[in-house]
């Protein structure tokens, strides 16, 4: 078998290898990343590129981070993997670190994903659903998810991902999911009825564009769940882990879910998904209800553990927070001066999207073309989801590329 690495890797040969042998699902870019440091990337052919596509927001920490880098090594060389038929150190003091950050109590559940997130917090409404129902599978079961949400490609995550696009070519879907408008309680109240288990929600809607939960519709959706005792599943896989500048997005709302679906940046890299569920929903799991083979090993939780370390030990919500006004300011200025182009800002901390005039992936284009990664945001928007310790001179580079885009190109006839 031929190594990647016998000959020299170009992005070129790569194109023809994955035309050849890789499954045609994804849209790849016309080039390939072999190297990353910081905000930075670099193609085979020398090229640098500045990463606010982030992997679709998994670098948290960028690329190369020493202090988790050398975690990762250390825990490697040391041991990768026992399966939880065990008790895992490591995800032990991860799950504690987690409880912590989402209000002091309950339980944390580990998988590979953020669809496998999901996929546990809908196993949850199920199980709530069975107990509530005084045992009997079957008669509360309903979950409603929002128009525009994106919850994943398992069969669960589809059936509650409401977009033809995702969902064609694959029905029959899982039974018992309601669609209700995003920010619009009146239609989750309408939308929930006797066999409603769940509501499940993304704080802010990424794949979708970034479109943010307002506070107003989180507290009214805390509230239509406790009053009619059903539970509040919210799934921060994209939008959690400091990308707001808080831990998890929903802290600004002050509500408290029943469950939180986590995944993307929380391993800084490093595949790792998990759900924390409240005291009460953890009891409804039991031993052999769920499990998967790889969830929490020593690895994956000591790179986890060493991206919330870094979190912590460089201030980076606090960086976040700060250092988002003046990019914001920046970008809404060349809003103001590229009307043509451009037509707004959505988004919060580093999860933003500028709403751009013409198909977003004509400027998208152009912008890797100038050195700036980014990713499609919904039918209208790219996002741009720098790492969490970019410095203010990247943030400054990013809007420099950004303007002379515009100002160098037109918007294609049509
Ligand atoms: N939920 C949200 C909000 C997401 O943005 C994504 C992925 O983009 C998922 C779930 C699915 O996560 P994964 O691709 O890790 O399965």
């Amino acid at each position: 078998m031929k190594s990647a690495t016998a000959s020299k890797i170009t992005s070129e040969k790569t194109q023809a290898a994955y035309a050849s042998y890789v499954l045609s699902n994804y849209g790849n870019a016309p080039f390939t990343l072999v190297r990353g440091e910081g905000s930075n990337l670099w193609d085979a052919e020398g090229r640098r590129y500045l990463d606010f596509c982030t992997g679709i927001a998994v670098n948290a920490l960028g690329h190369g981070h020493p202090t988790w880098v050398e975690a990762v090594q250390k825990q490697a060389a040391e041991l990768v993997h026992v399966s939880n038929l065990y008790h895992v150190p490591q995800q032990a003091a991860l799950a504690e670190a987690l409880c912590a950050k989402a209000g002091g109590s309950g339980k944390v559940f580990f998988c590979n994903s953020g669809a496998e997130a999901n996929e546990t917090m809908l196993k949850l409404a199920r199980l709530y659903g069975v107990e509530k129902a005084g045992g009997e599978e079957g008669q509360i079961y309903k979950i409603v998810t929002a128009e525009n949400a994106f919850h994943g490609r398992t069969f669960g995550g589809m059936s509650a991902t409401p977009q033809a696009k995702i969902q064609k070519g694959f029905g029959p879907l899982v039974p018992g999911f309601v669609h209700a408008t995003f920010n619009d309680l009146a239609s989750f109240e309408a939308a929930v009825d006797d066999e409603t288990a769940a509501i499940m929600i993304e704080t802010i809607q990424g794949e979708g564009g970034i479109h943010s939960a307002t506070t107003a519709f989180l507290q009214g959706l805390r509230k239509l769940c406790d009053e009619r005792e059903i539970l509040l599943l919210v799934d921060e896989v994209q939008c959690g882990v400091g990308r707001t500048g808080d831990f998890f997005a929903f802290e600004a709302s002050g509500i408290q879910p029943d469950a939180i679906g986590m995944a993307k940046g929380l391993g800084g890299g490093f595949p790792i998904g998990a759900v924390w569920l409240s005291d009460f929903a953890a009891k409804l799991f039991t031993p052999g209800s769920h499990g998967t083979t790889f969830g929490g090993t020593p690895l994956a939780s000591t790179a986890a553990l060493a991206t919330l370390q870094v979190i912590e030990e460089e201030s980076l919500l606090e960086k976040v927070t700060a250092q988002s006004s003046p990019w914001h300011a920046a970008l809404e200025e060349l809003v103001t001066r590229h009307p043509d182009k451009l037509s707004g800002l959505r988004g919060r901390g580093y999860h933003v999207a500028l709403v751009v005039k013409g198909d977003p992936s004509y400027w998208m284009g152009l912008l890797r073309e100038s050195g700036l990664l980014t990713v499609r945001g919904g039918t209208d928007a790219i996002r741009l989801m720098p790492p969490l310790n970019v410095s203010p001179a990247e943030l400054d580079a990013s809007v420099g590329i950004i303007d002379l885009v515009l100002g160098m190109n037109a918007l294609p006839e049509g």
